[in-house]
């Protein structure tokens, strides 16, 4: 049978792109179908505008950090209409090029919602299109609990369109989007809370990444309160919203921003015409080749729940194009050791495996930790601290795992990515120059692990 297209993409997102433009320079024939923004989530409403908020609200820390250098800076005066307008300025371009890097590497790119007919066939605005392959690269959507009031709550969705900036604001969640908004409205002025359910935020990074950040927005002033969630959300007459805890307690806010987590994003995708079976989250559940039950279509990215990341994306969409298109360059993409950043103020930046994830799995470890001020920070009085952490195992001498917290703590675990990927070991750490003066040489200088 010959069909319109040998690969029909759904969704112009981190994946979809990659794996359209990839196929497309193997000489495949491929069309897109973007229903929304091309670029998807992390150009549109995630990584790229969440990063320029992150620049702004940091902009402010400067300020304070200026006197010590002997500049009078006045009182900063902030806009957000005007931040709001440059972030979207720089995405429009950014969609251009999206556009030019489909369209010049020969992708058929059609602007409207894709809907599953059959295992081979796509409609798009009423018109169908045959093809030997579907990839189903839809991404994921913010997921808000269903408490009275939500729909008074906005997501990231909304936040990065907020016409005016809220005067006081209440994050919900402890996750990557809840704690990098908190610092984001935090340091651009707006009174914060977050409310997380449990413990303490971030489960999963180290225990004691998770504390010191606890600590440094704590000194910043984001007003943390753990072991608190909503159970409703109502408007008051003079349109603040009242927010009611579990426990009775009550929060009056201008803004309730929910980062509660994402659900994939299969709406109206026509599944039911085919034979995708999904797991218990609903994520497309697919094979170590990204094939779904229904041997001609695939799926990568958010919509399979592996890891939420643009790189994971990126890889899985070169990973399926070179598998169906070249398949004599197909290599899997490793999970293993991906490096990740939360650009929280301070930002974290890790790779590699927590103390309590090594030691579950049954590793002898030496720790070595280290907590500093930075040396930007001496001249005046700001008492931010860096912390910088190594777990190592005992016996190989291996560097399982390292993480920081601290300014450009994702710049710096990007090279350290690179070492553990080509498995250094502590040896290799300790006899590596530092960079003088820097933080980043800290993470050649521990000497004393603090514990076995
Ligand atoms: P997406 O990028 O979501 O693309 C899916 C596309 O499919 C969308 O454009 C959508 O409109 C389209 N679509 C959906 N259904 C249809 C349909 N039926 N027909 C046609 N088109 C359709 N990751 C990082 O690595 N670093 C970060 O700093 C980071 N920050 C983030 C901040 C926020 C606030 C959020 C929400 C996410 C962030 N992420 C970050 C995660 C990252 O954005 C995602 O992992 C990544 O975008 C996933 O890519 P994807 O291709 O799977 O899906
Ligand atoms: P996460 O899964 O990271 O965090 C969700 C948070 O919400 C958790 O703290 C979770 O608590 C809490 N939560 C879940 N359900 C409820 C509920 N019903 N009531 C109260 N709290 C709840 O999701 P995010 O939305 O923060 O981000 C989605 C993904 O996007 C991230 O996992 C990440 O992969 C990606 N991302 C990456 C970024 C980066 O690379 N810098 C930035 C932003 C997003 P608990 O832990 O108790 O389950």
């Amino acid at each position: 049978m010959t069909y319109d297209f040998d690969l029909f993409v759904i969704g112009a997102g981190s994946g979809g792109v990659r794996a359209a433009r990839f196929a497309a320079g193997y000489a495949a024939k491929v069309a897109v179908a973007e229903s929304r923004y091309l670029g998807g989530t992390c150009v549109n409403v995630g990584c790229v505008p969440k990063k320029l908020l992150v620049y702004a609200a940091h902009a402010h820390e400067e300020f304070a950090q200026a006197g010590s250098f002997g500049w009078s800076v006045g009182s900063p005066d902030f806009d957000w209409p005007t931040l709001i307008a440059n972030k979207n300025r720089e995405i429009s371009r950014l969609n251009g090029i999206y556009q030019s890097l489909l369209v010049n590497s020969g992708v058929t790119l059609l602007n409207g919602h894709a809907r599953i007919v059959d295992a081979h066939r796509v409609e798009v605005d009423g018109v169908q299109h045959t093809a030997k392959h579907i990839l189903i690269a839809t991404g994921g959507w913010p997921q808000v609990p269903d408490i009275p009031g939500k729909e008074l709550a906005i997501t990231s969705n909304e936040a990065f369109f907020l016409p005016t900036l809220p005067r006081r604001v209440l994050v919900v969640g402890g996750g990557y989007i809840a704690v990098e908004f908190a610092s984001i409205f935090n340091g651009l002025g707006a009174q914060t809370t977050q409310l997380y359910r449990s413990e303490l935020f971030l489960r999963g990074f180290d225990h004691s990444v998770r504390i010191h950040l606890r600590d440094e927005m704590l000194k910043k002033g984001v007003d943390l309160q753990f072991n608190s969630d909503i159970s409703s959300i109502v408007r008051q007459a003079d349109g603040s919203l009242l927010a009611t805890l579990q426990d009775g307690r009550t929060i009056e806010t201008d803004c309730v921003f929910y980062a509660t987590g994402r659900r994939p994003m299969l709406d109206n995708l026509g599944l039911e015409n085919v034979q995708v079976e999904l797991d218990s989250r609903g994520c497309v559940l697919v094979d170590e080749q990204y094939r779904s039950s229904e041997p001609s279509i695939l799926a990568i990215g958010d919509v399979i729940g592996r890891v939420q990341l643009t790189p994971v994306a990126l890889a899985e969409g070169m990973a399926v194009a070179r598998q169906l298109f070249k398949p004599e360059e197909y290599r899997p993409v490793d999970y293993d050791l991906i490096p990740t950043a939360v650009f929280s103020l301070p930002n974290i930046g890790t790779v590699g495996l927590s103390e309590e994830q090594a030691r579950a799995a049954g590793h002898a470890v030496k720790i070595f930790e280290s907590r500093f001020r930075p040396m930007k920070l001496t001249l005046g009085d700001i008492q931010e601290k860096i912390l910088m952490k190594l777990i190592v195992d005992a016996q190989s001498d291996r560097v399982l795992g390292c993480h920081m917290v601290g300014p450009d703590a994702g710049e710096i675990i990007q090279g350290i990515a690179v070492a553990l990927r080509a498995g250094a070991t502590k040896r290799i750490f300790d006899e590596t120059m530092g960079i003088h003066p820097s933080a980043a040489e800290e993470f050649v200088t521990m000497r004393t692990p603090v514990s076995a």
